[in-house]
Protein backbone atom coordinates (compact mmCIF):
# COMPACT_ATOMS: atom_id res chain seq x y z
CA UNK A 1 0.00 0.00 0.00
CA UNK A 2 1.42 3.86 -0.70
CA UNK A 3 -0.46 6.31 1.10
CA UNK A 4 0.37 10.12 0.48
CA UNK A 5 -0.09 12.69 3.09
CA UNK A 6 -1.29 16.01 2.49
CA UNK A 7 1.44 18.00 5.08
CA UNK A 8 4.80 16.80 5.60
CA UNK A 9 5.68 17.56 9.21
CA UNK A 10 6.04 15.12 12.56
CA UNK A 11 2.51 13.16 11.89
CA UNK A 12 3.51 12.35 8.28
CA UNK A 13 6.43 11.00 9.99
CA UNK A 14 5.11 9.63 12.62
CA UNK A 15 2.93 8.04 9.94
CA UNK A 16 5.42 6.77 7.96
CA UNK A 17 7.22 4.76 11.15
CA UNK A 18 4.23 3.41 11.89
CA UNK A 19 3.27 1.86 8.74
CA UNK A 20 6.49 0.42 8.06
CA UNK A 21 5.66 -2.68 9.41
CA UNK A 22 3.21 -2.92 7.82
CA UNK A 23 4.31 -2.72 4.47
CA UNK A 24 2.51 0.74 4.11
CA UNK A 25 5.22 3.23 2.45
CA UNK A 26 3.92 6.76 2.83
CA UNK A 27 5.27 10.17 0.76
CA UNK A 28 4.56 13.06 2.22
CA UNK A 29 3.08 16.84 0.34
CA UNK A 30 4.86 19.59 1.52
CA UNK A 31 2.17 22.39 1.46
CA UNK A 32 4.88 25.01 1.69
CA UNK A 33 6.96 24.17 -1.11
CA UNK A 34 4.37 22.02 -3.01
CA UNK A 35 7.11 19.75 -3.01
CA UNK A 36 6.20 15.42 -2.58
CA UNK A 37 9.11 14.59 0.23
CA UNK A 38 10.05 12.00 1.65
CA UNK A 39 8.15 12.19 5.31
CA UNK A 40 11.73 10.83 7.42
CA UNK A 41 14.43 12.75 5.50
CA UNK A 42 12.42 15.18 3.87
CA UNK A 43 14.28 14.39 0.23
CA UNK A 44 12.27 15.59 -2.57
CA UNK A 45 11.19 12.60 -4.29
CA UNK A 46 10.60 13.28 -8.33
CA UNK A 47 7.23 13.40 -8.92
CA UNK A 48 4.87 16.14 -8.66
CA UNK A 49 1.26 16.17 -6.80
CA UNK A 50 -0.31 14.63 -9.61
CA UNK A 51 1.79 11.67 -10.28
CA UNK A 52 1.84 11.00 -6.75
CA UNK A 53 -2.05 11.01 -6.57
CA UNK A 54 -1.80 8.71 -9.46
CA UNK A 55 0.47 6.49 -7.79
CA UNK A 56 -0.87 6.63 -4.03
CA UNK A 57 -3.29 3.68 -3.19
CA UNK A 58 -5.00 6.12 -0.37
CA UNK A 59 -4.52 10.17 0.40
CA UNK A 60 -4.95 11.47 4.00
CA UNK A 61 -3.88 14.22 5.50
CA UNK A 62 -1.77 15.44 8.74
CA UNK A 63 -3.52 18.79 9.01
CA UNK A 64 -6.74 20.89 8.56
CA UNK A 65 -5.30 23.84 7.56
CA UNK A 66 -4.70 22.36 3.52
CA UNK A 67 -5.69 24.83 0.63
CA UNK A 68 -9.05 23.65 -0.61
CA UNK A 69 -7.73 24.09 -4.65
CA UNK A 70 -5.51 21.37 -3.30
CA UNK A 71 -8.63 19.23 -1.44
CA UNK A 72 -10.73 18.98 -4.05
CA UNK A 73 -8.09 17.94 -6.91
CA UNK A 74 -7.33 15.41 -4.23
CA UNK A 75 -10.96 14.17 -3.72
CA UNK A 76 -11.68 14.00 -7.10
CA UNK A 77 -9.37 10.92 -7.33
CA UNK A 78 -11.79 9.00 -5.22
CA UNK A 79 -8.70 8.07 -3.06
CA UNK A 80 -8.88 10.88 -0.01
CA UNK A 81 -10.19 9.72 3.11
CA UNK A 82 -10.88 11.44 5.32
CA UNK A 83 -13.10 13.69 2.60
CA UNK A 84 -12.46 16.94 1.55
CA UNK A 85 -15.40 18.27 4.06
CA UNK A 86 -14.30 16.59 7.26
CA UNK A 87 -11.25 18.39 6.78
CA UNK A 88 -12.43 21.22 6.11
CA UNK A 89 -15.06 21.33 9.00
CA UNK A 90 -11.66 21.02 10.96
CA UNK A 91 -10.24 24.00 9.60
CA UNK A 92 -13.04 26.22 9.90
CA UNK A 93 -14.35 27.10 13.47
CA UNK A 94 -17.49 27.98 11.81
CA UNK A 95 -18.48 24.63 9.94
CA UNK A 96 -16.86 22.93 13.33
CA UNK A 97 -19.78 24.31 15.56
CA UNK A 98 -22.56 23.67 12.82
CA UNK A 99 -21.50 19.67 12.83
CA UNK A 100 -21.10 20.01 16.67
CA UNK A 101 -24.65 21.57 16.47
CA UNK A 102 -25.88 18.75 14.67
CA UNK A 103 -24.45 16.04 15.80
CA UNK A 104 -26.26 17.13 19.07
CA UNK A 105 -23.49 17.41 21.38
CA UNK A 106 -22.79 20.67 23.80
CA UNK A 107 -20.79 23.21 23.17
CA UNK A 108 -19.89 26.35 24.57
CA UNK A 109 -22.38 29.51 23.48
CA UNK A 110 -21.02 31.17 19.99
CA UNK A 111 -22.06 33.99 18.26
CA UNK A 112 -20.19 34.98 14.82
CA UNK A 113 -18.55 38.35 14.08
CA UNK A 114 -18.25 39.81 11.17
CA UNK A 115 -19.09 43.53 11.77
CA UNK A 116 -18.38 45.71 14.99
CA UNK A 117 -22.90 45.37 15.04
CA UNK A 118 -22.23 41.57 15.31
CA UNK A 119 -19.47 42.17 17.99
CA UNK A 120 -21.94 43.96 19.87
CA UNK A 121 -24.68 41.48 19.57
CA UNK A 122 -21.99 38.90 20.50
CA UNK A 123 -21.74 40.70 24.12
CA UNK A 124 -25.03 40.51 24.91
CA UNK A 125 -25.92 37.10 23.81
CA UNK A 126 -22.40 35.09 24.46
CA UNK A 127 -21.89 37.58 27.98
CA UNK A 128 -18.97 38.30 29.49
CA UNK A 129 -16.07 36.82 29.83
CA UNK A 130 -15.40 35.97 26.19
CA UNK A 131 -13.16 33.98 24.11
CA UNK A 132 -12.60 35.31 20.54
CA UNK A 133 -10.92 33.23 17.93
CA UNK A 134 -10.64 33.12 14.21
CA UNK A 135 -12.56 31.26 12.15
CA UNK A 136 -9.94 30.29 9.57
CA UNK A 137 -5.80 29.67 10.54
CA UNK A 138 -6.05 29.32 14.11
CA UNK A 139 -3.89 26.34 16.31
CA UNK A 140 -1.65 26.79 19.50
CA UNK A 141 -3.80 29.36 20.81
CA UNK A 142 -3.25 31.66 18.19
CA UNK A 143 -5.69 34.16 16.75
CA UNK A 144 -7.43 34.41 20.12
CA UNK A 145 -8.72 37.19 22.10
CA UNK A 146 -10.22 37.58 25.73
CA UNK A 147 -12.87 39.86 26.16
CA UNK A 148 -12.77 40.36 30.13
CA UNK A 149 -14.94 43.41 30.42
CA UNK A 150 -17.53 44.88 28.09
CA UNK A 151 -15.23 48.11 28.14
CA UNK A 152 -12.40 47.11 26.86
CA UNK A 153 -14.62 46.18 23.72
CA UNK A 154 -13.37 49.45 22.01
CA UNK A 155 -9.48 48.69 22.51
CA UNK A 156 -9.69 45.25 21.28
CA UNK A 157 -12.31 45.81 18.29
CA UNK A 158 -9.09 47.01 15.75
CA UNK A 159 -7.13 44.10 15.88
CA UNK A 160 -10.17 41.92 15.33
CA UNK A 161 -11.25 43.89 12.65
CA UNK A 162 -7.72 43.84 11.12
CA UNK A 163 -7.87 40.13 11.50
CA UNK A 164 -11.07 39.54 9.83
CA UNK A 165 -10.30 42.56 7.04
CA UNK A 166 -6.38 40.49 6.24
CA UNK A 167 -8.08 37.22 4.92
CA UNK A 168 -10.29 36.08 2.65
CA UNK A 169 -13.49 34.56 4.54
CA UNK A 170 -12.03 34.88 7.73
CA UNK A 171 -14.71 35.83 10.39
CA UNK A 172 -14.25 35.63 14.49
CA UNK A 173 -15.63 32.72 16.65
CA UNK A 174 -17.00 34.54 20.18
CA UNK A 175 -17.32 31.82 22.61
CA UNK A 176 -18.51 32.25 26.12
CA UNK A 177 -15.79 31.90 28.30
CA UNK A 178 -15.86 28.06 29.93
CA UNK A 179 -14.60 27.70 33.82
CA UNK A 180 -13.42 24.38 33.34
CA UNK A 181 -11.85 22.43 36.03
CA UNK A 182 -9.87 20.41 33.16
CA UNK A 183 -8.96 19.77 29.78
CA UNK A 184 -9.37 16.45 28.45
CA UNK A 185 -9.57 15.18 24.69
CA UNK A 186 -10.61 11.53 22.70
CA UNK A 187 -8.85 10.44 20.14
CA UNK A 188 -10.61 7.41 18.44
CA UNK A 189 -10.86 5.97 14.84
CA UNK A 190 -13.70 5.25 12.70
CA UNK A 191 -13.56 2.74 9.62
CA UNK A 192 -14.92 2.34 6.28
CA UNK A 193 -17.74 0.35 7.84
CA UNK A 194 -18.60 2.68 10.20
CA UNK A 195 -17.02 0.90 13.07
CA UNK A 196 -15.52 2.76 15.66
CA UNK A 197 -13.10 2.35 18.42
CA UNK A 198 -12.05 4.43 21.02
CA UNK A 199 -8.46 5.17 23.27
CA UNK A 200 -8.16 5.95 26.72
CA UNK A 201 -9.28 9.60 27.17
CA UNK A 202 -6.51 12.12 27.46
CA UNK A 203 -5.83 14.61 30.29
CA UNK A 204 -4.25 17.90 28.90
CA UNK A 205 -2.45 20.43 30.54
CA UNK A 206 -1.43 23.61 27.61
CA UNK A 207 1.34 26.15 28.93
CA UNK A 208 0.69 29.65 26.64
CA UNK A 209 -1.77 28.28 24.60
CA UNK A 210 0.42 25.05 23.80
CA UNK A 211 0.17 21.59 24.81
CA UNK A 212 2.69 20.47 27.06
CA UNK A 213 1.61 17.58 28.62
CA UNK A 214 -0.60 14.67 28.02
CA UNK A 215 -2.10 11.80 30.44
CA UNK A 216 -4.12 8.63 29.98
CA UNK A 217 -6.62 8.83 32.57
CA UNK A 218 -8.72 5.69 33.84
CA UNK A 219 -12.72 7.42 34.12
CA UNK A 220 -15.08 5.06 32.88
CA UNK A 221 -18.00 7.87 33.33
CA UNK A 222 -16.01 10.26 31.51
CA UNK A 223 -15.08 8.04 28.95
CA UNK A 224 -18.66 6.84 28.36
CA UNK A 225 -19.73 10.75 27.35
CA UNK A 226 -16.59 11.54 25.46
CA UNK A 227 -17.08 7.78 23.71
CA UNK A 228 -21.08 8.93 22.69
CA UNK A 229 -20.29 12.14 21.72
CA UNK A 230 -17.10 10.94 19.38
CA UNK A 231 -20.05 8.36 17.90
CA UNK A 232 -22.15 11.42 17.09
CA UNK A 233 -19.66 13.18 15.33
CA UNK A 234 -18.06 10.70 13.63
CA UNK A 235 -20.99 9.45 12.26
CA UNK A 236 -22.24 12.59 11.60
CA UNK A 237 -19.15 13.45 9.42
CA UNK A 238 -19.33 9.65 7.46
CA UNK A 239 -15.47 9.85 8.95
CA UNK A 240 -12.91 7.41 8.41
CA UNK A 241 -9.78 7.38 9.95
CA UNK A 242 -8.38 9.21 13.50
CA UNK A 243 -10.51 11.79 14.69
CA UNK A 244 -9.65 13.62 18.00
CA UNK A 245 -11.99 15.59 20.33
CA UNK A 246 -11.30 18.58 22.66
CA UNK A 247 -13.53 18.71 25.90
CA UNK A 248 -13.48 21.01 28.61
CA UNK A 249 -14.96 18.74 31.93
CA UNK A 250 -17.24 21.25 33.87
CA UNK A 251 -17.64 19.29 37.15
CA UNK A 252 -18.16 16.00 35.58
CA UNK A 253 -19.84 16.99 32.09
CA UNK A 254 -17.69 17.34 29.15
CA UNK A 255 -18.73 20.69 26.40
CA UNK A 256 -16.53 19.75 23.30
CA UNK A 257 -14.11 22.94 22.92
CA UNK A 258 -12.72 21.65 19.24
CA UNK A 259 -12.61 18.76 16.83
CA UNK A 260 -9.12 17.57 14.92
CA UNK A 261 -9.66 15.78 11.67
CA UNK A 262 -6.21 13.53 11.62
CA UNK A 263 -4.04 12.49 14.12
CA UNK A 264 -3.20 14.04 17.43
CA UNK A 265 -0.85 15.39 19.48
CA UNK A 266 -2.78 14.40 22.69
CA UNK A 267 -3.01 10.94 21.29
CA UNK A 268 1.20 10.31 21.13
CA UNK A 269 1.25 8.45 24.01
CA UNK A 270 -0.84 5.79 22.35
CA UNK A 271 3.06 4.76 21.02
CA UNK A 272 3.96 3.25 23.77
CA UNK A 273 0.55 3.54 25.96
CA UNK A 274 -1.70 1.83 23.46
CA UNK A 275 -2.14 -2.21 21.90
CA UNK A 276 -2.04 -0.17 18.44
CA UNK A 277 -1.03 3.11 18.22
CA UNK A 278 -3.07 6.45 16.48
CA UNK A 279 -1.02 6.38 13.82
CA UNK A 280 -1.20 2.84 12.71
CA UNK A 281 -5.06 2.69 13.22
CA UNK A 282 -4.90 5.95 11.35
CA UNK A 283 -3.54 3.85 8.50
CA UNK A 284 -5.48 0.84 9.25
CA UNK A 285 -8.67 2.57 8.83
CA UNK A 286 -7.86 4.57 5.26
CA UNK A 287 -5.95 1.45 4.03
CA UNK A 288 -9.23 -0.24 4.71
CA UNK A 289 -7.38 -2.93 6.83
CA UNK A 290 -9.09 -4.35 10.27
CA UNK A 291 -8.67 -1.75 13.08
CA UNK A 292 -5.85 -2.83 15.92
CA UNK A 293 -6.96 -2.96 19.54
CA UNK A 294 -6.99 0.45 21.25
CA UNK A 295 -6.71 -1.21 24.63
CA UNK A 296 -4.89 1.27 27.69
CA UNK A 297 -1.93 -1.11 28.50
CA UNK A 298 -0.33 0.94 31.40
CA UNK A 299 -0.51 4.51 32.63
CA UNK A 300 1.27 6.81 29.89
CA UNK A 301 2.10 10.35 29.66
CA UNK A 302 3.23 12.77 27.08
CA UNK A 303 5.56 15.49 27.91
CA UNK A 304 6.01 17.69 24.45
CA UNK A 305 9.60 18.86 23.78
CA UNK A 306 9.27 22.83 23.07
CA UNK A 307 12.02 24.57 21.61
CA UNK A 308 14.85 22.51 22.40
CA UNK A 309 17.05 19.76 20.48
CA UNK A 310 19.07 18.47 23.31
CA UNK A 311 18.11 16.25 26.32
CA UNK A 312 19.69 14.81 29.10
CA UNK A 313 20.99 12.01 28.99
CA UNK A 314 18.92 10.67 32.12
CA UNK A 315 16.13 11.12 29.81
CA UNK A 316 16.92 7.92 28.05
CA UNK A 317 18.09 5.83 31.38
CA UNK A 318 14.95 6.44 33.22
CA UNK A 319 12.58 3.43 33.00
CA UNK A 320 9.82 3.87 30.85
CA UNK A 321 10.80 7.00 29.24
CA UNK A 322 10.94 7.23 25.56
CA UNK A 323 12.37 9.81 22.95
CA UNK A 324 10.59 11.01 20.14
CA UNK A 325 12.44 13.25 18.01
CA UNK A 326 11.01 14.81 14.95
CA UNK A 327 13.94 15.73 12.72
CA UNK A 328 13.57 19.63 12.86
CA UNK A 329 15.57 22.59 13.42
CA UNK A 330 15.63 24.86 16.82
CA UNK A 331 13.32 27.40 17.09
CA UNK A 332 11.64 28.88 20.28
CA UNK A 333 8.71 27.23 21.49
CA UNK A 334 9.05 24.82 18.19
CA UNK A 335 7.23 21.51 18.71
CA UNK A 336 10.57 19.58 18.68
CA UNK A 337 9.90 16.19 19.69
CA UNK A 338 8.20 14.28 22.87
CA UNK A 339 9.22 12.22 25.47
CA UNK A 340 6.25 9.33 26.43
CA UNK A 341 6.84 8.21 30.06
CA UNK A 342 4.65 4.64 31.30
CA UNK A 343 4.61 3.41 34.36
CA UNK A 344 2.89 0.41 35.99
CA UNK A 345 0.45 2.28 37.62
CA UNK A 346 -0.70 5.81 38.16
CA UNK A 347 1.45 6.31 41.50
CA UNK A 348 4.50 5.14 39.84
CA UNK A 349 3.76 7.41 36.67
CA UNK A 350 3.63 10.49 39.21
CA UNK A 351 6.61 9.42 40.74
CA UNK A 352 8.84 8.98 37.57
CA UNK A 353 7.11 12.34 36.21
CA UNK A 354 8.71 13.83 39.54
CA UNK A 355 11.99 12.12 38.77
CA UNK A 356 12.25 14.14 35.52
CA UNK A 357 10.94 17.33 37.01
CA UNK A 358 14.56 17.65 38.45
CA UNK A 359 16.58 17.25 35.20
CA UNK A 360 14.30 19.08 32.71
CA UNK A 361 14.23 22.90 32.82
CA UNK A 362 11.36 24.71 34.07
CA UNK A 363 11.15 26.82 31.78
CA UNK A 364 10.56 24.84 28.83
CA UNK A 365 9.17 21.98 30.23
CA UNK A 366 6.39 23.56 32.98
CA UNK A 367 4.12 20.83 33.01
CA UNK A 368 6.17 18.60 34.11
CA UNK A 369 7.36 20.65 37.57
CA UNK A 370 4.19 20.51 39.22
CA UNK A 371 4.94 16.35 40.06
CA UNK A 372 6.63 16.07 43.61
CA UNK A 373 7.85 13.11 44.75
CA UNK A 374 5.21 11.16 46.55
P1 LIG B 1 -5.03 23.75 19.18
O1 LIG B 1 -3.55 23.86 19.25
O2 LIG B 1 -5.59 22.76 20.14
O3 LIG B 1 -5.56 23.59 17.79
P2 LIG B 1 -6.35 26.24 19.10
O4 LIG B 1 -5.49 27.40 18.89
O5 LIG B 1 -7.06 25.68 17.94
O6 LIG B 1 -5.54 25.13 19.78
P3 LIG B 1 -8.40 26.09 21.18
O7 LIG B 1 -8.11 24.66 21.50
O8 LIG B 1 -9.78 26.40 20.78
O9 LIG B 1 -7.43 26.72 20.11
O10 LIG B 1 -7.99 27.00 22.42
C1 LIG B 1 -6.71 26.94 23.02
C2 LIG B 1 -6.87 26.89 24.53
O11 LIG B 1 -7.52 28.08 25.01
C3 LIG B 1 -7.75 25.74 25.01
O12 LIG B 1 -7.01 24.56 25.12
C4 LIG B 1 -8.22 26.30 26.36
O13 LIG B 1 -7.23 26.16 27.34
C5 LIG B 1 -8.42 27.77 26.07
N1 LIG B 1 -9.81 28.04 25.65
C6 LIG B 1 -10.29 27.96 24.39
N2 LIG B 1 -11.62 28.25 24.34
C7 LIG B 1 -12.00 28.52 25.61
C8 LIG B 1 -13.24 28.85 26.22
N3 LIG B 1 -14.36 29.02 25.51
N4 LIG B 1 -13.26 29.03 27.57
C9 LIG B 1 -12.12 28.91 28.30
N5 LIG B 1 -10.92 28.59 27.78
C10 LIG B 1 -10.84 28.39 26.46
MG1 LIG C 1 -7.24 23.10 21.00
Amino acid sequence: MHVLVLGAGQLARMMSLAGAPLNIRISAFDVVSEKIVHPLTQEILGSGLDTAIEQADVITAEFEHIPHDILHHCEKSGKLLPGAQAIKTGGDRRLEKNILDKSGVKSAKYYVIKTRDDFDHAIRHVGIPMVLKTALGGYDGKGQWRLQTSSDADEIWPEIQNSIDSTENQAVVAEEFVPFDREVSLVGVRDKTGKIVIYSLSENIHTKGVLSLSTSIDDPELQKQAHSMFSAVANTLNYTGVLALEFFDVGGKLLVNEIAPRVHNSGHWTQQGAETCQFENHLRAVCGLPLGSTKLIRPTSMINILGEDTLPEAILETDGCHIHWYGKEKRPGRKMGHINVCAEDYTGLQQTLASLAKVLDEESFPAVHQFTEV
